[in-house]
């Protein structure tokens, strides 16, 4: 076996080595050999190497390896991977050669921690695309991810000696990815080890300023946790045989978090802790255990009705398990009381491997499973955007959870936040893109109702039924967010098609050629995202051929103007720096207020149909010819289009009268279907408000209400009077005005 010059050095490398063989529970003699042939095989493949702190390069994969079996909880084949992770990165060796030495299964594993390694130093893009093969990774095999926690907490150990550069780079990335993963796995004290480590490197004062102060507040907070304990102390021993009390303080980043979510200052919340009850308990008697321990301590203490939390019914999708009650002590803290079994700890502290390890004893880890099987399904959706999925990973990393219920009572664990859509795309694909609305605990609820723990949900569908736009609105889980999209898209091309022949079959008509100019002209003029959005609106009929037709008689128009004839020309010229200079400029020019009248018929002006101003809205004009002037709100795109181009021809216009002349404009409306919910509407308008309707529109069904009104009104100030009265009514869910197309 190669050996360092230094004798110190060799005892230290012998010790780590020997504590590997300690914390483990390898007895089988061939899976140690194993283990001793990975250790030395990295010992000479790193002999010349050191890490920038000066030690020998193997502490490092010694360490990780220690961290992987001690902290972790896993085996022979993690520990070898663990020992030889950076071998093919950092040496002459390759993955050959692992897989001839030790096979097949520790080759997998370094090849996918290889793959993973150094995803500072790239583009955003890069990044997520980095990110992205760690979940795949992680749904292949989860024991890459685990030693790579192992791996990323050794380097946050000894960040240290890392330049500043890259001190905050790696911290970034273990607060963007590595603790929220940690703690998804379950993987408590690895997390918040993390987040501390990432605290010192990224706020060093706050972190040594915190540290301090727990550790000189210590003295009082034990004295608060003896006079807690003291009461029920003697019923516990009597009650159980094996049992233990601890107590620990909120992390340092917690504490800081704190601080800055509630703008607290420390001694606020020092008191702050949770006191733990741990059984050792015989597999058949946890439970009954544990509601025992917290009846003891209720017999003693008051506890806050809305803090109980039972997560041994009913485990966290990371396998915690614990009943937690918060209770007044008698000098006035609140103090958080959590029980639990040695089993239940073991997995609160260690996570998926010690999950793993009582799997034998008839616990499932159905929750993990679960989880697994969802980032997989999410990955492999070719078409998802991988910084979007990037964003809904995280959040859904970060919620928290809501637990509902199918009718069956079958249990659904859902991010806070979600709605009956996203329970929809919870059971199946197709369950979500054919839902109309649901049933929540027996009452008819639309689509973007957001659910709540203990709801239980009954999904309503319909074989005509297809996803909108808005859908993307209504879900907040990653699964239901790539499944709209890829149906959308779907539907959509159908659209396109349609729109590109009927487009074709119209400009024949008009004896116009549909060429690309043409076709990207009208896109312009309609101020359109784009060709494709251009026929899927039109075959949606929210564009008509008339608005095709309207761009060649504004070329027409154009043409013959006075305004492209005289203007134009020394407007294009001039290289003026921007929009709102520009408009400012040319109303210097036409100093004069553009009255409009009284009458709609009025020729005068036309009422520019993308926009459709009333009223009391900001309006411009755009002189048209000689004799009519087109108005336009402040706000619209087309209007600030004309703008740029044609500045001479722009003229400021005034509303001059409120409240004498009608105007025609829409309002649209959505909610939850119920008896009499239209006349309710009408009722508003014409009663309360006294508009004239011109029309109302509604299609209800199962439970789920859209509706559109067609009203006279005076002007701007008197719709918003109309929208503020009819959010009122409580069943509609989402009111506003139609402007534009
Ligand atoms: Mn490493």
């Amino acid at each position: 076996m190669w050996k360092s010059d230094n004798e110190e050095e060799n005892k230290i490398i012998i010790n780590k080595y020997r504590q590997i063989l300690r914390h483990s529970n390898v007895e089988d003699p061939e899976k140690r050999k194993q283990i001793r042939k990975a250790f030395t095989f990295a010992l000479e493949a790193h002999k010349e190497m050191r890490r920038r702190s000066g030690e020998p390069y193997i502490l490092h994969p010694l360490e990780v390896a220690l961290i992987t079996t001690k902290e972790i909880g896993l085996q022979s084949t993690s520990i070898i991977a663990a020992l030889l992770h950076d071998v093919v990165e950092d040496t002459d060796y390759n993955l050959q050669d692992i897989k001839h030495i030790f096979g097949e299964k520790v080759s997998k594993i370094i090849d996918g921690l290889t793959k993973i390694s150094g995803i500072y130093d790239q583009t955003s893009t890069a990044q997520a695309e980095t990110i992205r093969k760690i979940l795949l990774t992680l749904s292949e095999d989860v024991r890459v991810i685990l030693i790579k926690l192992a791996d990323r907490l050794h380097n946050m150990r000894t960040l240290d000696s890392m330049p500043l550069e890259k001190q905050m780079k790696i911290s970034s990335e273990t607060e963007y990815i590595y603790a929220p993963l940690a703690h998804r796995l379950g993987l408590n004290a690895i997390k918040i080890e993390l987040e501390d480590l990432v605290l010192k490197y990224k706020h060093p004062e706050a972190y040594a300023m915190i540290g301090q102060k727990i550790e000189g507040s210590e003295e009082e907070r034990k004295k608060i946790i003896a006079k807690f304990i003291a009461p029920f102390r003697k019923k516990l021993n009597e009650s159980f045989e094996n049992y233990n009390i601890i107590y620990r303080t909120k992390s340092r980043a917690s504490i800081w978090k704190k601080m800055q979510d509630k703008g607290v200052s420390f001694e606020d919340i020092f008191d702050l802790f949770a006191v733990r009850i741990i059984i050792d308990s015989k597999p058949e008697e946890e439970k009954s255990d544990c509601w025992h321990a917290y009846s003891i301590v209720t017999d003693f203490y008051v506890p806050k009705q809305d803090r109980f939390r039972d997560w041994i019914s009913m485990p966290k999708a990371n396998g915690y398990e614990s009943l937690h009650t918060t209770v007044m002590s008698k000098d006035g803290h609140w103090i958080e009381v959590q029980i639990r079994t040695v089993r239940m700890d073991n997995i609160a502290e260690k996570g998926y491997a010690a999950h793993f390890k009582y799997k034998e004893k008839g616990q499932s880890d159905k929750g993990i499973d679960e989880w697994l099987i969802r980032i997989r399904e999410l990955i492999q959706k070719p078409n998802a955007d991988t910084l979007d999925f990037l964003d809904e990973f995280k959040l859904n990393l970060y919620s928290h959870e809501i637990y509902t219920f199918t009718p069956s009572g079958e249990m659904r664990t859902l991010p806070r936040g979600s709605s009956v859509l996203d329970f929809a795309y919870s059971i199946h694909s197709e369950v979500g893109n054919k839902a109309i609305g649901g049933k929540v605990n027996n009452q008819l609820a639309s689509l973007n109702k957001i659910l709540e723990t203990g709801d239980q949900v009954e999904i309503l569908t319909s074989a005509r039924q297809v996803p909108s736009d808005d859908w993307n609105n209504w879900v907040v889980t990653a699964r239901a967010k790539t499944q709209i999209l890829a149906a959308l898209k779907e539907e959509k091309r159908k659209y396109i098609n349609d729109g590109k022949k009927k487009l074709s079959e119209f400009l024949l008509k008009l004896k116009k050629e549909m060429s690309p100019e043409n076709v990207s002209a009208i896109v312009k003029h309609l101020n359109i995202n784009g060709r494709l959005d251009f026929y899927y609106q039109l075959a949606k009929g929210k564009v008509t051929f008339e608005d095709v037709e309207s761009y060649f008689k504004y070329l027409d128009s154009l043409n013959t103007s006075w305004v492209s004839k005289l203007n134009i020309f020394s407007w294009k010229n001039k290289n003026t720096d921007n929009l709102s200079d520009i408009i400012r400029e040319k109303m210097a020019e036409n100093p004069e207020n553009f009255l409009l009248g009284k009458n709609l018929n009025d020729l005068n002006y036309i009422i520019a149909p993308c926009c459709n101003p009333i009223p009391g809205d900001d309006v411009i004009g755009f002189v048209k010819d000689n004799k009519s002037i087109l108005i336009h709100t402040t706000s619209c795109n087309i209007a600030t289009k004309l703008m740029t181009t044609y500045g001479k021809g722009i003229v400021k216009a005034k509303w001059r009268e409120k409240g004498q002349v009608e105007f025609l404009t829409g309002v649209r409306f959505e909610g939850i279907d119920k008896v009499g919910l239209v006349a309710e509407i009408t009722n508003v308008l014409a009663s309360n408000m006294n508009v004239n309707i011109r029309n109302i529109m509604v299609e209800a069904s199962d439970g789920i209400f859209f509706g559109q009104a067609m009203l006279y009104v005076h002007d701007a100030a008197h719709v918003d009077k109309i929208l503020t009265e009819l959010r009122k009514i409580q069943s509609l869910k989402k009111i506003s005005r139609i402007t534009g197309k």
